[in-house]
């Protein structure tokens, strides 16, 4: 049986690789470390939704229970893509040492299910991460399930959010709706 740790983004993104995952009979350790997130309420309210979904699919999970970002933020003032891609980078690596500690076979990202989000980048960055530990990288698509994973979400009740993340996404998001 394949033993995977998936890095979770948000529990309605990962509604859809955790049920296709879980039919495919995979063991699933879930990895929520997304020190991106801004703000702290909001990272706390992203981090309660993973831990209602991880009761509902009973998987195993490696939760960071500290609002990290302040570690991180003036990494992430970066032009884009390059902003992306140091955050797909960082959240890989912990997901790949968190792999590498709990025995799995290989690590993959919920990343993966969104159209938003850029493909080409997480899969780059994913491959340095897998040559630099030594642990394989899955490049599921789990694209074709997007919407009805999000269906699913509204019909939970689930939170879901408008904008992906970081502050500058945010700031982003509030410029739009001007
Ligand atoms: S837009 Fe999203 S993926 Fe890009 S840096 Fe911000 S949070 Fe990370």
């Amino acid at each position: 049986m394949l033993k995977l740790a998936l890095h979770i983004c948000c529990a309605p993104c990962a509604l859809w690789p955790v049920e296709v995952l879980q039919n495919q009979g995979v063991d699933l350790l879930g990895v929520f470390f997304n020190p991106n997130i801004h703000p702290a309420d909001e990272w706390e309210r992203r981090r309660k939704e993973v831990l209602r979904l991880v009761r509902k699919t009973a998987i195993a999970i490696d939760i960071n229970p500290r609002y990290m970002e302040e570690f991180w933020r003036e990494e992430l003032d970066l032009p884009m893509p390059e902003r992306c891609a140091y955050c797909y980078r960082m959240r890989l690596m912990y997901t790949a040492i968190t792999a590498k500690k709990h025995d799995c076979d290989a690590f993959s990202t919920t990343l993966l299910v969104s159209p938003w989000q850029n493909r080409e980048l997480i899969l780059r960055e994913a491959y340095v991460v897998q040559e630099f530990l030594r642990i394989p990288f899955i490049p599921y698509d789990f694209r074709p399930g997007y919407r009805r994973g999000q269906a699913r979400a509204k019909q939970l009740n689930m939170y879901r959010q408008k904008y992906c993340a970081c502050i500058h996404s945010l700031n982003e998001r509030k410029e739009e709706s001007v």
